[in-house]
Order: structure tokens, then sequence, then C-alpha cells
């Protein structure tokens, strides 16, 4: 009996290292967005880890070239321009990351603004024409709560702005949109076990060993060391800081997060703040809106969302945690 159990044992441990060698691991660096993906792919099969790599490019280009709206080729560009007054037909994804985007204007009471375009070109933090815009334009594009102007028709497909400050920019949603559809992507693929980061937006998808979550390192927003690291399994967790985008003028430092209501970056106080939640493009939007908000008005906002984590740092470094944050993150 010892003997059979002995074998048993040899050919189950056998089975196991073959279970781990056979794994094949694929890594792809893309730049969209205006920044670096990384797609790191596990499973069995080489074939299907590339197949899935390349429909994941092709559809995040896709989601890039429709929601960017820099250049006139592109559908949010047209829309922008044609939208005042107008019922005008978009693709089904534009339409989506417009839809997802409003929820979360509404759930954060305009925190998160979708409709921010015209101030957010006129100031144009991280490029080399980043300048204060005049106060009578921000007078103008601030506290106008376009949001609630945006018409959507559901059947038609079709997107009315009546307000004519409107203009949308989707950078505080879309990227997380795209790697909520690239996880899609791999669960058609039976790939269950995957890395993707899209420049602070991370999706962990499974587990990193059986037993081992993914642990993810939340920055320091004053340094290039790591703050904390958050054990992830089937989540994203997507951060918005004040070091990710700024510019210097006149000797200050400002950053790319908007206050709609005053038209200028936010001074809530949050250097950084990371959500975990189970679906990218939400937790893309709630780390724009929490960053806003503010460590406590965000932390209730957090709290009052079921299966929602936060982790705020702010400018002197210290860290606040959401009840469930606490239980998978660790300071550093
Ligand atoms: P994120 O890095 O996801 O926090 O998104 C920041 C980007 O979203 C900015 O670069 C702008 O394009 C846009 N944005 C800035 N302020 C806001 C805001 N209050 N609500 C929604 N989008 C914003
Ligand atoms: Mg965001």
């Amino acid at each position: 009996m010892k003997k059979i159990l002995c074998i048993l044992t040899a050919v189950l441990v056998m089975l196991s290292c073959c279970g781990c060698s056979s794994e094949k691991t694929m890594s792809r660096t893309l730049f969209v967005f205006d920044t670096v993906l990384t797609l790191t792919l596990y499973g069995g099969d080489e074939t299907s880890l590339e197949t899935a790599a390349d429909e994941i490019e092709k559809t995040v280009r896709e989601i890039h070239n429709c929601a960017s709206a820099h250049d006139p080729k592109n559908q949010l560009y047209m829309l922008n321009v044609s939208a005042y007054g107008n019922d005008v037909k978009i693709s089904d994804t534009l339409f989506e990351i417009i839809e997802q985007g409003l929820y979360y204007c509404e759930l954060t009471d305009g925190a998160f603004d979708i409709t921010l375009g015209k101030i957010i070109g006129e100031w144009a933090i991280g490029s080399p024409s980043a300048k204060i815009p005049d106060s009578s334009f921000i007078e103008k594009y601030s506290g106008f709560e376009g949001w609630k102007h945006v018409v959507l028709n559901h059947e038609n497909k079709t997107v009315r702005f009546e307000d004519e400050r409107i203009r949308l920019d989707l950078g505080g949603v879309a990227k997380g949109y795209a790697a909520e559809k690239a996880k899609e992507i791999l669960g058609k693929h039976s790939i269950t076990k995957a890395m993707l980061d899209f420049g602070g937006n991370i999706v962990a998808v499974g587990r990193k060993n059986a037993g081992k979550t993914w642990t993810v390192g939340v920055k320091n927003p004053s340094g290039n060391d790591m703050a904390a690291a958050v054990g992830c399994e089937n989540t994203a967790i997507v951060t918005s800081g004040n070091y990710e985008r700024y510019s210097e003028i006149d000797g200050a430092r400002y950053h790319h997060i908007l206050d709609p209501f005053t038209g200028c970056p936010s001074d809530s106080g949050v250097a950084s703040a990371t959500v975990i939640y189970g679906n990218s493009a939400a937790a893309d939007c709630l780390s724009t809106a929490v960053f806003v908000l503010g460590a406590e008005k965000g932390m209730a906002l957090i709290e009052s969302i079921d299966g929602a984590e936060a982790v705020f740092i702010d400018a002197n470094g210290n860290i606040t945690l959401s009840s469930g944050a606490e239980k998978i993150t660790e300071i550093l």
C-alpha cells in the first residue's frame, strides 16, 4: 500500500511539474494613448497567446482612434465639431464609452466630467503649449455641468450636445475601457492568467500562482519608489496621480486632472488616488473622480460602491485605505 502511495505521489508531482513547465509566457509592448501598454499573457499554447495579443492590439488601436479628440480623422473630433444642436451618429464603441463616462459623471455629481474638452485643451497640460487660460475663459468653461446636457439616443446611437461649451474629452476613461475590452478578448481565448498594464491602468487576470495573488505596486507620488503593494486577483487597479502628466508654468507645477467646478487643476490635497474594482472602465472613471473629490468625500463614495476599494496618498505621503483595501495592502 505504502509503495502504491509513493508511486501515486511521484506521478502527481511529475504531472504538476509538467503543468508548470508547459506554461508559456508572452509579452508585448505597444505605444497607444500616448503611453506604453504592456500585455503579459500566460497559457499552454503559444499560438493562442499570439492570436489574443494580435486581437487586443487591433482593438486597442481602434478604441484609441475613435476616442481620441485630437486628430480630425477621428470620430470624436467629428462629433465635437458637429454635435451642438445636431444628433450625430457614432460607432457602437464610441457610444458605449460615452454612455459609461456619463454614468460616472452622474454618480460622482460631476467630479468626473467628460465634457471638459475646451478647458482641457486650453490648459494643454503636458504639451509644449501648456498655459494658464485667461480668467474669462476659465469662467466660461468651468462649472457649467456639461454632462447634464449631452443627449444620447440609444436606439439610433446618436449624440447631441445642448450646450455649446461641450467638447468631449475621454482621457479619463478610454484607457480603462480599452483594458476592459482586452480582458474580454482574453476570456474569449480562454486565457485565464495575464497582467495588462495600460499606463497606470492595470488589469490583473486570474492569480499569479495557485494560492498567490498578483502584487501591484502603488507609486510614491513624490519619488520613484513604491509606497504600497496591493494583492490583486481578477480585478482592475487604476491610479490617477498628479505626477502622471504635468507642466511647469512660470515656475509653478500644474497637473492634468481638472476640477470641473473651478476649471483649474484639482487641489483636493490628493497626490494619487488608486481604485481597485472589477471593471476597469469604471475604475478609471472613479480614480479620476475621487482624485477631484479628495480623500474624505472620495472614500465615502468608494465605500458606498460594492466591491470597490481605494488607496489615497496625499502630498505629505500619508496613505489612507478603504476598509477592504486594508486587508490586501502592504504599506512599504
Ligand atoms: P486619469 O489619468 O484617468 O485620471 O485621466 C486624466 C485625463 O482625463 C486628463 O488628461 C484629461 O484628459 C481628462 N480629465 C481631466 N480632468 C477630468 C475630470 N475632472 N473628469 C474627467 N476627465 C478629466
Ligand atoms: Mg481615469
